[in-house]
């Protein structure tokens, strides 16, 4: 699980600002951001933020802004460097820098890009024109099944194509690696986009479907209105046979192992031989499907479902899919329904930045590498192991001391803190991009070749021993991850630069802005989805029944906390949703405070501008989600985000007792929980 949204990219995510990179002596708060017109214990996101908040305008380029944002604007920049610099100088061809130069430079060239009009997806075209019979169908569908999903690290579901592959380690043996099937196939984010019966949702569909259409017209396609409507009443049939994002994280619903032969008899209509065939799993034996409820709907509708009208559906989904390396006109048409529609953003970024965002995700490590060479030195790798080492030991004390956890379950959850492999930085061993080829001038064969060069990648897994070490996220990305089948913690290093942590600014700061980060991530190894999987990543319970039913009791608790809060009068965060998440708020947040309480020595923490050491802490907390949403793209988190939104994840501090005292909370103040009240897990 990573600790935002992958969609939103760092957007969540924010830290205090200003004052940290001030020194030794700088304690890193912000105070002019402070809102005193607001009780701290009546809003406490609003009185760290809320002068911030009046006074930020979002960008119109984004749908989201807080100091995560900024962060990212700040590694683009740095990133850019590095791409400018690699393409200097006629780096020989094959190189890594030939490889980052080249991708940009043809993601850049928009005149070559408009000059070659759809030339480029001629050969695609001609193979969905091919198409005659269900059989051929099969085939090609097949052809478009990509790596693009992960369920359980960066906790993606969702792929435009109608299925996704994630390729990793069986559920029942560590040892080996299995492909998980999942769901697909839809244009919106999700299923409820199409089947949630209100105005809102109505009048989304309403412009999805002017978005088919318009794409359809740009390519010339004839009859294009009437083929948008059918092509949206087959995805909305295809939501209909999906399941839901709360269910699909459950991973007892997702352990349902196929063997081949089994396709054919459970998902009638597709004919899986041709399918998987073409999809390169010709010869895989075992599969798990993640939702079967949707291999079988989909698959029968590849049978009942007109063949013309898969045509049409695949011609559509084929320019949606490329639409950013294809003329402008698909590129603007995007971007006003997925960035304008969808997440309320008025204007599209700019063509470099778009750029660096495809080649990040086209030569990640490449980049990467480049990235740590200039901006992590080895003392922030250091100290940052050092803090991890702090809240391994803060966590390791927790646990011991807990009351209601079994003595044989601690001894599980100790030996699983002795073995979680803590990710600082980069990965000890980068990826082989040799096989890749990047052409100059041809952004949608770079963009064609990176996705299959990624899913051949990720096909070999299926014959190469496990490897825990492999990253899922890539150095320069500004985001952290828990892994809990390697029973690993990526944590990138563009996450662990100022003004987010800096090793000259107050410990306060540092241990409650990327101290609960890091908390957080080690925490997801011991909740309800860490728990099913043991210090092998063998999905097997640790827990006892009755662990289980305190840690159930504890949740439904915090569930029932973030059911409560309601930013609009129609929607309130899904408490069920976000749970997971919201525990690792908690729990993170709790021993990250140990950690700092340890890191005193004893001695009273210092007073610094007549702000005491916890104030410091929990300010520094509440700053880290310092974040200005606009309302469409708030509204498509809460539908679709394993995260509650960063305002309520500043709240988490009514949990702790510490927080009480250090800003005076009374009974009677909105946040004020009795103390049995408090959630407390770890
Ligand atoms: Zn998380």
């Amino acid at each position: 699980m990573s600790i935002l949204r992958m969609t939103a990219l760092g957007a969540a995510f924010a830290a205090a600002i200003s004052l940290a990179g001030a020194g030794p002596a700088g304690h890193g708060i912000d105070l002019a951001g402070i809102d005193h017109s607001v009780a701290a214990g009546d809003d406490f996101f609003d009185y760290a933020n809320g002068a911030w908040i009046k006074n930020v305008k979002i960008p119109p380029d984004r749908a989201n802004y807080g100091v995560g944002a900024m962060l990212v604007e700040k590694t683009n920049a740095q990133v850019r460097g590095l791409i400018r610099d690699a393409a200097k100088g006629n780096p020989p061809p094959g190189s890594d820098a030939q490889k980052v130069g080249d991708y940009y430079a043809s993601f850049m060239d928009e005149a070559g890009i408009e000059a070659k009009r759809l030339s480029p997806l001629k050969p695609e075209m001609d193979r969905i024109a091919a198409i005659k019979d269900s059989k051929t169908l099969s085939a090609y569908l097949g052809t478009t099944l990509r790596a693009d999903v992960d369920a359980l690290n960066s906790t993606n579901l969702y792929t435009d194509h109608i299925f996704g592959v994630w390729i990793t380690q069986a559920f029942g043996d560590p040892s080996r690696n299995v492909p998980y099937l999942l769901q697909g196939g839809l244009g919106m984010p999700d299923r409820d986009y199409y089947l949630v019966q209100s105005p809102k949702m109505a009048a989304i569909r309403a412009k999805y479907q002017a978005h088919i259409a318009a794409m359809l017209k740009f390519a010339g396609v004839a009859d294009a209105d009437a083929k948008a409507a059918r092509i949206l009443a087959l995805e909305t049939k295809i939501a209909t046979s999906h399941t839901s994002r709360a269910d699909s994280e459950d991973v007892h619903k997702a352990n349902n192992p196929w063997t081949r032969n089994e396709f054919a008899k459970r998902a009638p209509g597709m004919d899986w031989n041709a399918y998987l065939q073409s999809a390169g799993l010709g010869s895989q034996q075992d599969f798990v499907v993640w939702q079967p409820s949707a291999i079988t709907g989909i698959s029968a509708l590849v049978a009942s479902q007109p063949v013309g009208l898969w045509k049409d559906y695949l011609t559509f989904h084929l320019l949606d899919h490329y639409a950013s390396v294809l003329p402008k006109a698909f590129v603007d048409e995007s971007f006003s329904f997925y960035g304008t529609t969808l997440s309320g953003t008025p204007k599209i970024r700019d063509c470099w930045k778009r750029a660096i965002s495809a080649t990040n995700a086209a030569l990640g490590q490449v980049v990467g590498k480049l990235y740590v060479a200039r901006y992590f030195p080895p003392a922030a790798k250091a100290k940052i192991e050092a803090l991890v080492k702090d809240l391994l030991v803060a966590y390791h004390a927790r646990i011991s001391h807990l009351a209601w956890m079994s003595p044989q379950t601690k001894a599980k959850a100790l030996a699983k803190l002795a073995t979680l492999r803590v990710g600082v930085g980069y990965p000890d061993k980068w990826r082989n991009y040799s096989a890749l080829k990047v052409v100059r001038g041809d952004a949608f064969g770079n963009l064609w070749r990176a996705e299959l060069f990624d899913y051949a990648r990720s096909l070999a897994k299926l014959h190469e021993p496990v490897d825990r070490g492999e990253w899922v996220m890539d150095p320069q990305t500004v985001n952290a991850v828990n892994l809990p089948m390697a029973n690993a913690l990526n944590f990138p290093a563009a996450i662990l630069q100022a003004p987010f942590f800096d090793a000259n600014a107050d410990e306060a700061l540092n241990y409650g802005a990327i101290g609960a980060t890091i908390g957080h991530e080690i925490s997801h190894s011991f909740d309800d989805q860490g728990s099913q999987f043991d210090a092998l990543g063998k999905l097997a319970n640790w827990w006892t029944p009755a662990d289980l039913a305190h840690f159930e009791a504890a949740g439904a608790k915090l569930a029932a906390q973030y059911d409560g809060y309601r930013p609009f009068p129609d929607l309130a965060v899904k408490g069920k949703q976000t749970l997971s998440e919201n525990i690792a708020d908690v729990a993170g947040l709790s021993a990250t405070h140990d950690a700092y309480i340890l890191s005193l020595h004893g001695k009273p923490a210092p007073v610094f501008k007549g702000l005491t050491g916890d104030q410091r802490f929990f300010l520094a907390f509440a700053q880290s989600w310092r974040n200005k949403v606009r309302e469409a793209a708030l509204r498509q988190q809460i539908l679709t985000d394993g995260h509650a939104p960063a305002m309520y994840r500043g709240d988490t501090v009514r949990n702790l007792d510490a927080w009480y005292p250090a800003f005076a909370v009374k009974p009677g103040q909105k946040l004020y929980l009795a103390p049995s009240d408090r959630v407390q897990v770890w």
